[in-house]
């Protein structure tokens, strides 16, 4: 249920390794329509290894990232430069997430598996689904309907919280740049993230401003609002001064940030993957990554023979839970208000700036998954 992220990455293992039947339900019909980016970390680039990214996707359609440069958001100083890359096998990358999923789509034929109908329901007791008033039987029923999902309703706590955070996302194009870096500015209660994510002679760029000082903003907080005027003209005024990009930005979109209250992995023969089963704030470029590791495992689990509730939930559960831990910690540092602990984090972000052992102890827990 739901071709996103997820159920895209689990379609594409399940097609190309294994003869099942399978159908892909997806809500929306238009389904590669943003310009959004997306970083993908070496944790899960490694499996989209397994379903041949290397072919599906030509050299300039993504960026290889090399560090991290971190500045202060208000003087604009560097502040440290965080090593992404530590060796040619392992793969950080940015992508546009449209053409990330629409390439793996095409390539795996999966047009031929999907039907555009949104479920209504789902019959836990007999493992069917409800379309339009009719039902459908499937042996496995996989829940990859993202942060909103509806379906769990009869299964498990469905409900979300509201982070208090929104991010702002924009994008903008810009020609002969030979940038492989992610820049992040860290302010007070925000911090803006902006990263290539593509290589044409004419490239894209995406920048993320995630911010806690919009709560008396009249903007709606239940689901992802495109083009948001208001906003637009709020981050101009505030930015366009110091960042001459943001006077390029072709498209703004305000995602406001909700969490799942609990993390829940499914119910008998019902299977939850990625946001529907744990969303979290991004903070760390977690969210689709952990995702494609969720399909992958429950994949793995199903080639041989072996899923069911338990073995998934003791193959993620933890790992889930450390990189929530790591996520929540991460947007603490970074929107730091109390000047002495500013002062601190910076001084301890300079001396390590551009250190491997730092670069790599700080993103070990993340990066590192076993196949
Ligand atoms: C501002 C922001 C920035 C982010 N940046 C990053 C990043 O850089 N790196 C990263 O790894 N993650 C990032 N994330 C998180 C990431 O986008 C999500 O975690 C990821 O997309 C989750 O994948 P998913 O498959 O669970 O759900 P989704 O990709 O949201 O897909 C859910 C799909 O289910 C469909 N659907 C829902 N209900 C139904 C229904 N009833 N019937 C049929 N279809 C249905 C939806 O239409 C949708 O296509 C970011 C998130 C935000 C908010």
């Amino acid at each position: 249920m739901g071709a996103g992220v997820s159920g895209i990455i689990l379609g594409s293992l399940l097609k190309k390794y294994l003869n099942v039947n399978i159908s892909i339900f997806e809500k929306r019909n238009q389904l590669f329509n943003n310009i959004n980016g997306l970083q993908l970390t070496p944790n899960s680039t490694q499996i989209l290894d397994l379903i041949n990214f290397p072919e599906i996707f030509k050299k300039e359609e993504f960026l290889s990232i090399e560090k991290l440069k971190v500045h202060d958001l208000y003087s604009g100083e560097l502040l440290s430069e965080i090593l992404l890359k530590f060796n040619q096998k392992q793969k950080y990358i940015s992508i546009n997430r449209s053409l990330f999923l629409k390439n793996i789509f095409q390539y795996f034929k999966l047009s031929e598996n999907i039907v555009y109908e949104e479920i209504k329901d789902i019959d836990s007791q007999n493992n069917e689904i409800i379309v339009k008033n009719n039902k459908f039987f499937f042996d496995y029923i996989i829940l990859c309907d993202g942060i909103f999902s509806k379906l769990k309703k009869n299964i498990a706590d469905q409900s979300i919280s509201f982070s208090g955070l929104y991010a702002l996302r924009g994008s903008y194009d810009l020609t002969n740049d030979n940038s492989s870096n992610i820049h992040l500015w860290l302010g007070e209660n925000e911090h803006l993230v902006n990263y290539k994510i593509n290589n044409f002679e004419i490239s894209q760029y995406n920048y993320v401003w995630i911010t806690k000082n919009l709560r008396n903003f009249p903007i709606s907080v239940q689901n992802y609002d495109e083009n948001n005027q208001y906003l637009h003209e709020m981050f101009k005024e505030k930015f366009s001064k110091k960042f001459n990009f943001i006077g390029k930005t072709k498209s703004i979109s305000v995602w406001p940030i909700y969490k799942t209250k609990n993390i829940f992995f499914g119910y008998k023969n019902i299977f939850c993957l990625g946001d529907s089963s744990h969303g979290f704030i991004p903070s760390r470029a977690q969210g689709a990554s952990q995702a494609i590791e969720d399909a992958y495992v429950l994949f793995k689990l199903f080639e041989k023979n072996n899923l069911n509730q338990k073995n998934l939930t003791n193959q993620r559960l933890r790992r889930i839970k450390r990189i929530i831990r790591k996520s929540e910690k991460t947007i603490f540092i970074y929107h730091l208000k109390n000047s002495l602990l500013k002062f601190f984090r910076n001084i301890f972000l300079k001396i390590f700036s551009n250190s491997k052992i730092f670069s790599s102890l700080l993103n070990r827990d993340i990066f590192n998954f076993k196949l």
